[in-house]
């Protein structure tokens, strides 16, 4: 189905498409709009799969189709292109890299490289490419059998991190202690019939030996076989075995030794990949022997690290991104720390509900307040934090320094009450 929500049909019109968005990749609808692009959502429109009103306001076209479903998408594109022109092809989410790769190949269009795009989506062939390419990287197995696991596990020592090997947002992805919670971590997985937006489950279970060392990310983007880096994310997590994300600080403290050693790593592991074009988002621990790959992603951050970005150094990484996938070159980008900025998102153990919230409002009225959201409302059911589904809600913030940065992130966290 085909719906017009505003077309212009006159003069020769750049077009867009974007495979079901999630999270920040939403934010593309938005962007390319007001860099006066025409954009096509394609979405199931059903489910997980669906997109709220004030993104999907923003699409030219609506094309609701099974997105799970590769080569009908990339029939239908093929349609589009001939229809009404189709330039660029993006993902709105970590799933639909391949996709987006396959679909660029098929139109003859800018994208990543289809025939090696597994080893971005699928965590156990990014371990081996990493491997291959002589690259520091955890000793790993993975596995669909129990037994299996416990013969493999003999040669491990403990902790062990076990996890899915094509999930994303640290779902079921757990520390494990000793064999008994290896094994149950392993079911879970194995079991998940049915995961995130409606696709096929893979019951290949990873395991990799602990990386210890602080955790951070680096966004960039490829353009014209350069590699750019915009920022070192710092990260902050969840007590574990569980590993959620609780906030994150642009620009990570680091010494210049260490953001050189990152960053070093970071283009080793972008050209091992093959990431050819477009953002990236390259999630590291630094651990005793040197930066280790935790995972890359050919896309956009999430946990609205973009818009930390884009506070911390007037930089438009939406635009930068949509720019690459039309191949269209950017302007030299002016990569200087203006302010530090950062996310803090609330997360109360044992709170299941509330009624009403105190000290939350009252942060509007900040200069240094950047963005304040509740993703629950009084009465809602709030999930155990044993996942991001048990954050209730977050504020961004700006400061001068990290350490002031820092400290108004936790107060701001020890001011919210629920009641
Ligand atoms: P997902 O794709 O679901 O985000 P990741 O592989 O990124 O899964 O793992 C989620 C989080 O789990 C990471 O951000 C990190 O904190 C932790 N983690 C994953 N693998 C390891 C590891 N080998 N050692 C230590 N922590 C890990
Ligand atoms: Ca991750």
């Amino acid at each position: 189905m085909l719906e017009n929500n505003n077309i212009e049909t006159t003069s020769r019109i750049v077009t867009v498409a974007v495979i079901e968005p999630v999270s920040c990749g939403r934010e593309y609808l938005i962007k390319a709009k007001q860099m006066g692009l025409r954009t096509i959502l394609l979405t199931a429109d059903m489910g997980e799969r669906k997109v709220n009103e004030r993104y999907r306001s923003n699409a030219d076209f609506l094309v609701k189709i099974d997105t799970n479903d590769d080569e009908l998408v990339i029939k239908k594109c093929a349609e589009l292109k001939k229809d009404i022109g189709l330039d660029a092809v993006v993902p709105g989410f970590e799933y639909y890299v391949p996709l987006a790769a396959k679909i660029s190949k098929a139109l003859a269009i800018p994208g990543l490289d289809a025939d090696k795009v597994d080893v971005l989506r699928l965590k156990h062939r990014m371990r081996e490419q990493l491997i291959a390419n002589g690259l520091l990287a955890p000793r790993f197995f993975y596995t669909e059998d129990e037994k299996e696991l416990t013969q493999s596990l003999r040669g491990f020592s403990y902790p062990v991190v076990v996890k899915p090997v094509d999930g994303s947002g640290s779902m079921n992805v757990v520390r494990a202690n000793n064999l008994t919670e290896a094994i149950n971590a392993f079911h879970t997985i194995a079991k998940n019939e049915n995961i995130d937006m409606e696709r096929e489950a893979l019951h290949n279970v990873l395991v990799e030996e602990y990386l210890d060392g602080p955790e951070l990310s680096v966004e960039g983007y490829v353009e014209m076989g350069r590699t750019y880096f915009l920022s070192i994310t710092k990260k902050f997590l969840s007590p574990e075995p569980y590993f959620v994300e609780l906030g994150h600080i642009i620009e990570g403290n680091f010494t210049p030794e260490q953001q050189l050693q990152i960053k070093h790593y970071t283009g080793q592991v972008v050209k091992a990949l093959g990431i050819l074009l477009g953002p990236f988002h390259c999630e590291l621990r630094l651990t005793k022997n040197g930066p280790v790959l935790i995972e890359i992603g050919a896309r956009l951050p999430g946990g609205q690290i973009s818009e930390l970005i884009g506070y911390a150094k007037d930089i438009d990484i939406y635009r930068i991104a949509l720019n690459c996938y039309l191949g269209i070159s950017n302007p030299e980008p002016d990569i200087v720390l203006k302010r530090y900025a950062g996310i803090k998102f609330l997360v109360r153990e044992g709170l299941h509900k509330f009624s009403t919230v105190s000290g939350f409002e009252e942060y509007r009225a900040k200069a240094w307040v950047k963005e304040l959201t509740m993703y629950y409302k009084a009465g809602d059911h709030i999930p155990d934090p044993t996942s991001w589904l048990g954050r209730i809600g977050y504020g961004i913030f700006t400061a001068d320094s990290y350490e002031q940065l820092y400290e108004r992130m936790e107060a701001f966290d020890k001011q919210v009450t629920f009641h």
